[in-house]
């Protein structure tokens, strides 16, 4: 059955807020695709988990708000911030093919990408087409459901 369900909507400003994040099999992939779209990046406020902040700082030479270490709490101040309305734009190359001591703060962190709506980009393809979208130019009105209901719902 479709509803109406309502809708808000959170205004994404034309200077994105993006957080990068690689797992380490996956650093270099991202560390290419950076420098490659380095022009581009350099118009937005970057924000990156420690190690991957601190690889793309030294080889960028571009000012990069470092967080935590993804495994010690990174991914979960980055979604912290999606929540907070900090980032709004999310480049995260994680690792299919190895099991990560923190895999419950990657789904926690794609779980939140998805509850606020924000673009999420995991391979290079993905991250290719989404920073080349004519939407990186300008604003863009992100719809996110009215969570006011779940809010109010009823406990028994
Ligand atoms: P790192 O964290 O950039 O500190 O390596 C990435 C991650 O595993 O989330």
């Amino acid at each position: 059955m479709v509803t109406d369900m309502p809708q808000k909507k959170i205004i994404m400003f034309k200077d994105k807020k993006i957080a990068l994040v690689a797992h380490d099999n996956k650093k270099f992939d991202l560390l290419e695709w950076a420098v490659f779209n380095r022009n581009l990046l350099s118009k937005h406020e970057i924000y990156a988990t420690g190690t991957t902040g601190e690889i793309l700082r030294a080889r960028l030479g571009l000012k990069i708000k470092k967080l935590q270490s993804g495994p010690l709490g990174g991914d979960q101040q980055v979604g912290a911030k999606i929540v907070s309305n900090e980032i709004d734009f999310l480049i995260f190359f994680w690792d299919p093919l190895e099991p990560q001591p923190h895999d419950p703060d990657v789904k926690a962190l794609l779980r939140m990408a998805v509850v606020w709506n924000i673009p999420i980009a995991c391979n290079r393809a993905s991250a290719d087409f989404m920073i080349s979208s004519p939407l990186m130019a300008g604003e863009y009105n992100r719809l996110i459901p009215d969570y006011e209901d779940y809010r109010k719902r009823r406990i028994n």
